[in-house]
């Protein structure tokens, strides 16, 4: 809790949420990657919106001219789209309230800041800062409250004229009258606070640049939002726009401040703590769905003990209710967790998405093979680590890939030693074997080489496995001679990676350990 900000005595009714009316939109500033805190806030205001069938906006506050960067502005699209946040209004399309860059809005900052002027609401101060410095000093020594003195409050409009034309440099303060305000959070309820603490806070540099404070309640009241809801590294900031809509006389939206997702040090998740932006994760190579999963768990909790939630899903459960009050701490493993769940059941991703490869995992795959396997062309193991990223994501544990990836995906970079004892599958004998390999050979060689795909493979595989009362009798021995391992992904997954003609050789191969190893006839399972 900020420490002017208290809880009231009287009791607050929070205005009823009205379908079809919400109006939320999440406003970052272009200076900086997408940040998670902000992505979580974009998708709690995105789910907030799509509940109560509202309209969800994305507006960029690049008035902060020095800070802003056009690229940090292609981030943040780019990572709201790969999360499957689209939005409704805002910047690249546009919408009934455009134009949606605040450096775009300049002239309507300044009719709002002309009229306050005007009106005497707002006052020009000239104080340097290094009088303002002193001024804090003064007032911190003698246990006051730091806040703008109101010294140019008082100019004469002639002393203005002065100052003015000798181009001395000066700053716009908005005079706040003394008082008590209320407003009511609606997820952390009701919170008071007093105006004498804050001053008379400053809310442009001129005329034609609002300070942030400024430009978002001008924006805010344009675009008609109904909710602002974001993180509470912002809460200190609504008193202040509060303020700002009373001197204009517009009504503020509703407010709602969500707890900071922190590191496991309890400080604002950064940098430091490894991954922090969106893009973060999608170069490590986490899919979308298990970002949005584990993000909205991030300080939400469903009233239920589900943890996995498509978006729809999401959108049925959310609530502002369920919206944790304490910081919610960030934990990679779980994020694993959600990522090896969600692409069990993303198959279509590594088979047709190529758009999505997670390059910089793909690097250091290639990176891992090549310590690993001195041979092989690079070239063909950059291919095959792309070609199988999807596979691994699916199966190993980001954590776990330094460690495991090579014992448990090295045989697509070179023919696996096969031990014959393996391919026995319950009480199979060699025969049996050597037949279940040679009738799937048959199969497969059938499918022209240009239908070689999963799906057509699987089909094949699969159909000739019904057959048998048992479908391991052919499953089992086809994974061992393709991958000589027990544990592996499916052989129709392996076999479209491999190829037609590796695929065959590996049969055959695995014919051969057989004969070589007639005798051993002692089933293994
Ligand atoms: N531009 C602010 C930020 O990036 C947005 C604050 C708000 O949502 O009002 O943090």
């Amino acid at each position: 809790m900020i420490p002017h900000l208290t809880q009231p005595q009287k009791i607050f009714i929070p205005p009823p949420i009205l379908p079809g009316k919400i109006r939320v939109r999440i406003a970052p500033s272009p200076t900086g990657a997408l940040h998670l805190g902000t992505a979580r806030s974009a998708l709690f205001n995105y789910l907030f919106a799509k509940k109560y069938q509202g309209v969800f906006i994305l507006r960029i506050e690049d008035t902060d001219v020095e800070r802003s960067d056009p690229k940090f502005e292609k981030d943040i699209v780019e990572g709201l789209q790969w999360l499957g946040l689209g939005w409704d209004e805002g910047v690249r399309i546009g919408g009934e309230y455009a134009p949606y860059r605040q450096s775009e809005r300049i002239y309507i900052y300044t009719k709002y800041l002309d009229r306050l002027l005007k009106e005497e609401k707002a006052y020009w101060c000239f104080c340097t800062p290094n009088e303002l410095a002193k001024e804090r000093l003064k007032q911190k020594k003698a246990g006051l409250a730091i806040r703008y003195s109101r010294k140019c409050a008082v100019l004469s409009s002639a002393e203005i004229k002065k100052h003015r034309s000798e181009g001395k440099s000066s700053i716009l303060r908005l005079r706040i009258p003394d008082k008590e305000t209320t407003f009511y959070d609606l997820i952390r309820g009701p919170i008071t606070f007093h105006t004498n603490l804050l001053g008379d806070i400053a809310i442009a540099k001129n005329i034609s640049t609002p300070l942030y404070n400024f430009a978002a309640v001008i924006d805010d009241y344009e675009m008609a939002i109904t909710h602002i809801l974001r993180g509470e590294d912002h809460i200190a900031n609504t008193p202040k726009q509060i303020a700002i809509a009373e001197a204009l006389e517009i009504q503020s939206p509703q407010f709602g401040h969500f707890p900071l997702i922190l590191g496991k040090d309890r400080t604002k998740l950064s940098k430091r703590h490894g991954a922090a932006s969106v893009q973060d994760l999608r170069n490590l190579g986490y899919l979308p769905e298990a970002v949005i999963n584990f993000l909205a768990l991030l300080g939400w909790n469903p009233k239920d003990n589900r943890e996995i939630f498509s978006l729809d899903e999401l959108i049925e459960a959310f609530s502002l209710e369920g919206i944790q009050h304490g910081g919610a701490i960030w934990g990679q493993e779980k994020l694993d967790w959600f990522n090896t769940q969600f692409m069990r059941h993303s198959e279509k991703r590594w088979l047709n998405d190529r758009k999505s490869l997670p390059n910089e995992l793909i690097e250091y795959m290639t990176s891992l093979v090549k310590k690993a396997v001195v041979k092989e062309d690079p070239t063909f193991i950059r291919k095959r680590c792309s070609d199988i990223v999807y596979l691994v994501l699916e199966r190993l544990p980001l954590s776990n890939l330094e460690k495991d990836f090579m014992s448990e995906f090295g045989f697509f970079f070179g023919l696996p030693q096969i031990k014959s004892e393996l391919l026995f599958w319950k009480n199979m004998n060699v025969a049996d074997i050597r037949q279940a390999l040679k009738d799937i050979f048959i199969i497969l060689e059938k499918i022209p080489a240009e239908e070689w795909e999963i799906k057509i493979i699987r089909k094949m595989i699969f159909h000739h496995a019904e057959k048998t009362n048992d479908r391991g009798r052919i499953l089992w021995p086809l994974r061992i001679a393709l991958s000589g391992q027990q544990k592996s992904p499916g052989p129709h997954e392996i076999a479209s990676i491999l190829g037609k003609e590796e695929t065959l050789t590996r049969i055959k191969k695995a014919i051969t350990v057989l004969k070589e190893n007639g005798k051993n006839e002692k089933p293994m399972r």
